[in-house]
């Protein structure tokens, strides 16, 4: 990878970092970027409650939880867009179902910060089913900024 491709993953997982301070999950807040297929800025998105619904609360997303409260960030990120993308910025590994409507609109590659270690073994499987037939490029990067 050229010193110039690895500028741009890191600038542009620092902005999901940076959007992310909006989520409203009391347990995790998570930002996403989207990149168009020419590499421009498609979207961005964090977790968040429906607009109008009250945020999530230690009753909704305690320790060990899972946050079902939320939409979240890659969602919002894809409902901010319209038409394909290309790459997905999160700061948290995608669940399964993130995960499968950010490859239906395009997305061959995805580039997270923190891995999602507390996912079920069935969700971890047809997850890795979808990357598998897609061939979805799926990256770990550490934040170095
Ligand atoms: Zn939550
Ligand atoms: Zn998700």
């Amino acid at each position: 990878m050229s010193d110039r491709a690895a500028l741009k993953d890191q600038v542009f997982l620092r902005m999901a970092l940076e959007i992310s301070r909006l989520g409203t999950c009391c347990r995790l807040k998570v930002g996403c970027i989207l990149l168009r297929p020419d590499g421009g800025l498609a979207s961005g998105g964090f977790n968040g409650a429906l607009p109008g619904m009250p945020h999530c609360t230690p009753d909704t997303c305690g320790p060990g939880m899972r946050c079902l409260h939320t939409s979240h960030a890659e969602e919002n990120a894809l409902s901010f867009c319209d038409g394909t993308i290309s790459v997905a910025y999160v700061t948290d590994e995608p669940c399964l179902v993130c995960t499968r409507a950010l490859v239906r609109r395009g997305a061959r590659r995805v580039v997270f910060a923190r891995p999602y270690t507390s996912i079920a073994e069935q969700e971890r499987a047809e997850r890795q089913a979808i990357l598998d037939h897609f061939g979805v490029k799926w990256e770990q990067l550490e934040l170095s900024l």
